[in-house]
């Protein structure tokens, strides 16, 4: 099971930092980055290691099958970020 950012993401981009799959995005450089509110995981890229988790000052990663209720949504708007790329 991927891992999955839901809220409070401040996107203070630790998480991309222990990242060993870079499977993390936007990136500034990224076209996305500008409208972007949070960052998101790449589901079909992320190899379950969890460093993101322990990285995240604000507990905004959750495994995708431990998602809190309130948060289950966060799933599909993670993978949908990188459907919608070119
Ligand atoms: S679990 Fe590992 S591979 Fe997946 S997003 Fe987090 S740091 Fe990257
Ligand atoms: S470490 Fe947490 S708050 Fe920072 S960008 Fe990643 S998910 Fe968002």
């Amino acid at each position: 099971m991927p891992y999955v950012i839901a809220a409070p993401c401040v996107a203070d981009y630790s998480c991309v930092e222990v990242c060993p799959a870079q499977c993390i995005a936007p990136l500034p450089d990224d076209a996305a980055f500008d409208r972007a509110e949070q960052l998101f995981i790449d589901p079909d890229r992320c190899i379950d290691c969890e460093a993101c988790v322990a990285a995240c000052p604000v507990g905004a990663i959750h495994e995708a099958s431990r998602l809190p209720e309130q948060w289950t949504h966060y799933r599909e708007l993670n993978a949908a970020h990188f459907r919608r790329k070119p």
